[in-house]
């Protein structure tokens, strides 16, 4: 039996991963699983699935998850420290499935009790990459991709030596506004952007879709995943999201990761690793399918990618300021305080406010150091968007 803890239980990734494990109930003893808002779903998964403790991260919910638990052996915890602690519980893979870079703590608590950690929440590498990596190797975990485009690449190098890579390229579907006018994209609302041509993600990673944020963040992810010079990283538009990505070797070779865009292909691959066992994903028909297109992006319609080169160029503690002022930004858009476009403008604004702190070095970066400047980022993203 391999114990199994799931952070961001009830979200898209949270969800996928409890279809996986609850197709096979006797291979798994879950630990923990953690939720915030959703206390139902919460509660009868923790059932379902008999987990020792169940977490909601909104401490004003422990009522209400108490009740929904009452009669079972389940415990319930709340609060973002209560998180931590269950994240220190032994646990042989965590998926670390919170949304934004309240994901981090847990998953590096996770690392250090020498747990596999299954990484969807991206988040984590573009915050702390440093961080996340140096708890690995010290206590012998290992970090799995889950971003369908990073477990690509991460599949497209088995075997293969990275001195022979000379470019990865992640593709992105272009997102709901992807064949918009630009004069359109100033007035766009979040309903608009919260809607994607293929994937069913959860509504932020879906506007962050939209807005190529996701695909910025992706991008630093890419570096930080694979240890590469920024310059071998591409973004490539393809509307079909067929491709997950690409990698390219220096006798000319281009190796894709073609497969349907469902979730459960990575999350699963990152959940057997290292082998490879059947999964419930559609088996691609590439003749009915009959075209993939691809175009290069427009850094006009999607400044993000533009500021993506800046951070991994700032380095150090960039990466923590681009994430907290994007999470602001994107509340704030969802808020309706702010436009579409505007988005960019506040994150811009914020890494050239926070430009001389920012560039601290990996070797300075700690958990407290990072989240000190999420906080003050996002304190300068409000700032910014009161002067706006
Ligand atoms: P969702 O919004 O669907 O789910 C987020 C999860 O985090 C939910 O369990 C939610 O609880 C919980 N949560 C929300 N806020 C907090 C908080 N402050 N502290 C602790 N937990 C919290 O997100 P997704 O599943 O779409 O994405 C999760 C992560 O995976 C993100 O980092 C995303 O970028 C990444 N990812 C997602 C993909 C996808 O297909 N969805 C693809 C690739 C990467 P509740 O719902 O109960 O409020
Ligand atoms: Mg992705």
């Amino acid at each position: 039996m391999r114990r199994v803890s799931i952070f961001g239980a009830t979200g898209s990734i949270g969800q996928n991963t409890i279809d996986l494990i609850k197709r096979a109930p006797d291979d798994y003893d879950v630990v923990a699983l953690s939720g915030a808002r959703n206390i139902a779903q919460l509660a009868k998964d923790a059932r379902d699935l008999r987990a020792e403790v169940a977490i909601t991260a909104d401490a004003t919910l422990l009522p209400e998850l108490r009740d929904a638990l009452a009669g079972c052996d389940v415990e319930a915890a709340a609060g973002p420290e209560a998180l931590v602690e269950a994240a220190a519980r032994p646990a042989d893979w965590v998926m670390s499935a919170i949304i934004g870079a309240a994901g981090l703590a847990p998953g590096l608590k996770a690392l250090e009790q020498g747990a596999s950690l299954a990484l969807a929440n991206k988040e984590s590498m573009v915050c702390a990459g440093a961080l996340v990596k140096a708890s690995a190797s010290q206590h012998g975990g290992r970090v799995l991709p889950v971003d369908s485009e990073h477990s690509a690449v991460f599949q497209g190098l088995i075997g293969e030596d990275m001195a022979a890579v000379e470019r990865i390229i992640i593709t992105a579907s272009g997102g709901a506004f992807r064949d918009w006018p630009m004069e359109k994209l100033a007035s766009a609302t979040p309903a608009q952007a919260a809607t994607h041509p293929n994937w069913d993600m959860g509504q932020r990673i879906t506007i962050d879709s939209a807005s190529m944020f996701n695909k910025a963040l992706e991008v630093i992810e890419t570096r930080e995943f694979f240890d590469v010079n920024p310059d071998v990283i591409e973004v490539l538009v393809h509307p079909q999201s067929m491709i997950h990505a690409l990698v390219g070797f220096n006798d000319g070779a281009l190796m894709a990761h073609v497969g349907p865009p469902d979730m459960r292909h990575a999350i699963g691959f990152a959940l057997h690793w290292p082998e490879r066992r059947k999964l419930p994903v559609e088996r691609l028909d590439l003749a009915a399918l009959s075209q993939l297109t691809f175009r290069a992006p427009d850094e006009t319609r999607w400044p993000a990618l533009r500021l993506a080169r800046e951070v991994m160029a700032g380095g150090g503690h960039t990466g923590a300021v681009f994430n907290a002022a994007k999470e602001r930004a994107l509340d704030h858009f969802i808020a309706q305080h702010i436009g579409f476009m505007q988005m960019a403008e506040v994150v811009e604004e914020v890494l050239s406010r926070l430009s001389d702190q920012s560039c601290l070095t990996n070797a300075e970066m700690t958990l407290d150091s990072v989240l000190a400047m999420d906080h003050l980022a996002r304190n300068t993203a409000d700032a910014v968007i009161a002067e706006l």
